[in-house]
């Protein structure tokens, strides 16, 4: 069987594309969707990933900064400079990078933001929104992964999805997310018995731990799709996912590389969520934006 490379990078730009368009016409209503990021310490990971995000929200014609405070940063300090950016107009989008240093209370930081402007949907009304499947922001990388399957045109009403991870950040809005689209979920966790068993039974397998290559090639049934999460540093100091990507090649039915994969799209949904918060603060309806200017970015590219 050949296996499909579902390449999130180039989605991810064809994403950026549309979203570049019709930030163009927001400007029109004398918008320019604000993003900042808040970055507490010195993690180097944490450190490529938000001059990723900034560089891609600048290149859809975005305003964003960030806010670098030291590891020693008080809660009591973190929390008034989200409340200060809550209050400021021109911020749509903020986004705290987490983790945070271990000394701060994450929970009750991402409590402050408010909904509205909470592009990374984990605030408790965002969380109440799509556990609820109500409307309201979805974190970025579960969004990534759903927006991925569309635009390969990939169903997973019916299919039985597994997903390997249950944090907040991926595996449990992944998993609400996929039943609200009509799969079948399983959750697997540390504690799962048997994951190798619960893989197997997997149409679409998702692998959300952070272990290079945990999930063995043999644990794929033929013509499964996986969606690889995961972003580890390789022996060789390459980053790779956490599934045994050479030994799914020929098996798998679809696959996520690692890089190039989910984490271009979980960028590009951060870009969108903050996009349809600028335009709901002038009462503009995103979806119709956003529409137009895929309309106009297929018939560009035809
Ligand atoms: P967390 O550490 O928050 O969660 C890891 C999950 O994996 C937990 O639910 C844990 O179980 C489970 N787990 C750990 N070990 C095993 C095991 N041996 N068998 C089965 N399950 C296990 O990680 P995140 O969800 O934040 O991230 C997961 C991975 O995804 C990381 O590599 C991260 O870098 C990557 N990531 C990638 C993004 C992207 O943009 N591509 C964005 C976000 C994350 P338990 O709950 O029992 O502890």
């Amino acid at each position: 069987m050949d296996t499909q490379i579902l390449d999130g990078k180039a989605t991810a730009l064809t994403i950026r594309a549309e979203l570049a368009k019709a930030t163009a016409k927001l400007k029109a209503h004398n918008v320019k969707p604000g993003l900042v990021v808040i970055l507490v310490g010195e993690d180097p990971a944490s450190q490529i990933y938000v001059r990723n995000k900034d560089r891609a929200a600048s290149g859809a014609g975005f305003e964003v900064n960030t806010i670098r405070l030291p590891e020693t940063v008080s809660q009591q300090a973190l929390e008034a400079e989200v409340e200060k950016l809550n209050q400021d107009p021109k911020v749509h989008g903020i986004l705290v990078q987490l983790p945070l240093p271990g000394t701060l209370n994450a929970g009750a930081v991402v409590d402050c933001l408010d909904p509205a402007k909470d592009v990374d949907g984990l605030s408790p009304r965002s969380v109440a929104a799509w556990t609820l499947g109500r409307p309201g922001h979805k974190p970025c990388t579960p969004a990534g992964c759903i927006e991925l399957l569309d635009r390969y045109s990939i169903d997973i009403s019916g299919l039985h999805m597994v997903i390997v991870g249950r944090s907040m950040l991926v595996g449990k809005p992944l998993a609400a997310l996929a039943m609200a689209r009509n799969a079948t979920v399983t959750v697997c966790h540390s504690r799962t018995q048997d994951l190798a068993g619960h893989c197997r039974q997997a149409d679409v397998l998702v692998a959300a731990v952070g272990r290079a290559k945990l999930i063995q090639g043999d644990w794929v049934r033929s013509g499964a799709i996986v969606l690889d999460v995961g972003i580890n540093r390789g022996e060789d100091g390459k980053l790779v996912g956490d599934a045994d990507q050479a030994g799914m090649m020929g098996r798998a039915r679809a696959l996520t590389p690692v890089p190039g994969g989910i984490g271009p799209m979980t960028i590009a949904m951060l870009i969108r969520n903050t996009f349809c918060c600028a335009a709901r603060s002038v009462g503009l309806d995103p979806e119709v934006l956003l529409a137009e200017a895929a309309a106009c970015t297929e018939g560009a590219e035809a």
